[in-house]
């Protein structure tokens, strides 16, 4: 702990955030629903806004001067992304509105073109609903059938049944990185190379993952891999679909308009190159710059640092907070992420959250868009604190002190 701790400079870190300042119903704010959404450090707001005031004009379709640099803009955005996630070529990386349209670009371009009815995908028990219901759609619409990962009681996808699934008919394997509820680090990159051996590709939800760990889509030989804007410091309304090259080109386009073609004509069109291909309209350049800012920001700290300094405060706040009577965690207690889901005893985790947040704790309560899941546990939801890279030990000690004041008032 004393050594990730003092080779981060937290307040300098802290400093570059002017929201973690304020205060809420009069109390400093502890901002622990980084799971959700992260904040913004100055430099991503800034670089937005400088595009906005000196180098704002729609990209790819003007000779003039501002397009031009807008255009460079885009790519040099494209191309820090491609580094962050260390894909192969920036023709590998759409830019989507984040990971719930990625998931669902996928789901259906390849469905449409790869699956037939009967044909099988396979998903998780701990998975967002955003990598649920894009597959149950398929199913009402093309007559897929959606297999699920078996999980253990620990939070544990059950590797043995996952191997079992697999038939002549399964052509997709869609799995979190990381769960967005317990916690859990998945061995993905065991999960994709069971998947390769039956001539499977295999989509990964990062957006859990990205913010908090380094990421080479190309040592885990993903073939698809997406993560939102918002939850890795930078804007709304942008995220990454990566595929690899050969599948981004044997896929259709996702949607129709300007941009993605080569030439229309009333009766036939032919598209544009990849990546251009699934990204239909004006794009959302300037979020494009905050994205790039982002990750240059986070690439600044190292991600590996963000990872051993998160790991620590998770494995600080776990022992903190086992000390609280009558509090059940949901989720590994090893190979975990930075997120913690708990209840303590019978309060309901919405009087939890309400009063929390009265002393200015911000967590998030309920199902986390992970009904399926909570059903597998028998619960209806949970208090989940979810760390991120600007938290503190005095902030898990105020979460701590929280909830023993809550819970004495139950
Ligand atoms: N997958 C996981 C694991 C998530 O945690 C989330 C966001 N909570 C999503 C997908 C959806 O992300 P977004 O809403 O940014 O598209």
């Amino acid at each position: 702990m004393v050594n990730a701790q003092s080779k981060y400079d937290i307040q300098t870190i802290r400093n570059d955030f002017p929201i973690l300042g304020t205060e809420v119903y009069g109390k400093p704010l502890v901002y622990l629903d980084n799971g959700a959404t992260t904040q913004k450090p100055r430099q991503v707001v800034e670089a937005m806004v400088q595009q906005y005031y000196t180098a704002n004009a729609n990209v790819h379709r003007g000779v003039h001067h501002l397009s031009m640099i807008a255009t460079d803009m885009l790519e040099q955005s494209r191309e820090a992304v491609r580094r962050f996630i260390d894909a192969e070529s920036v023709q590998e990386i759409v830019f989507t509105r984040g990971t719930t349209e990625a998931i669902n670009l996928v789901a259906s371009t390849f469905c449409q073109q790869e699956m037939q009815a009967g044909d099988e995908v396979i998903i998780s028990t701990m998975e967002h609903h955003s990598n649920i219901v894009p597959w149950q759609l398929q199913k009402e619409r093309k007559g897929i059938v959606v297999k699920v990962i078996p999980m253990a009681d620990n939070g544990i996808l059950c590797m043995d049944e996952y191997e079992k699934l697999f038939t002549s008919r399964t052509k997709l394997v869609s799995v979190a990185h990381v769960s967005n509820v317990l916690g859990t680090i998945n061995p993905v990159a065991d999960i994709i190379r069971i998947a390769h051996s039956h001539g499977v590709p295999v989509l990964i939800d990062g957006a859990q993952s990205v913010p908090h760990m380094p990421v080479s889509v190309r040592s885990l030989d993903a073939d698809f891999y997406c993560f939102s804007g918002h939850k890795v410091y930078g804007p709304t309304g942008i995220g990454v679909l990566y595929g690899k090259r050969e599948w981004l080109d044997r896929l259709p386009p996702y949607q129709g308009g300007g941009e993605m073609i080569g030439t229309v004509s009333f009766e036939s069109t032919t598209f544009n190159a990849i990546p251009y291909k699934f990204e239909a309209g004006t794009p959302n350049y300037v979020d494009a710059t905050g994205l790039a800012a982002a990750l240059e920001y986070v690439e600044k700290i190292g991600m590996n640092n963000i990872a051993v300094y998160e790991a620590d405060l998770t494995q600080y706040a776990l022992q903190q907070m086992s000390q609280i009577e009558g509090i059940r965690f949901f989720g590994p207690m090893e190979q975990r992420g930075s997120v913690i889901s708990f209840l303590v005893g019978n309060i309901h985790h919405l009087d939890m959250g309400t009063l929390l947040d009265r002393i200015g704790i911000a967590v998030r309560t309920g199902h986390h868009c992970a009904e399926p899941l909570m059903h597998r546990l028998g619960i209806e939801g949970t208090l989940r604190a979810s760390f991120g890279l600007y938290n503190t030990y005095d902030e898990v000690d105020a979460l701590v002190a929280g909830i023993h004041r809550v819970s004495q008032m139950f």
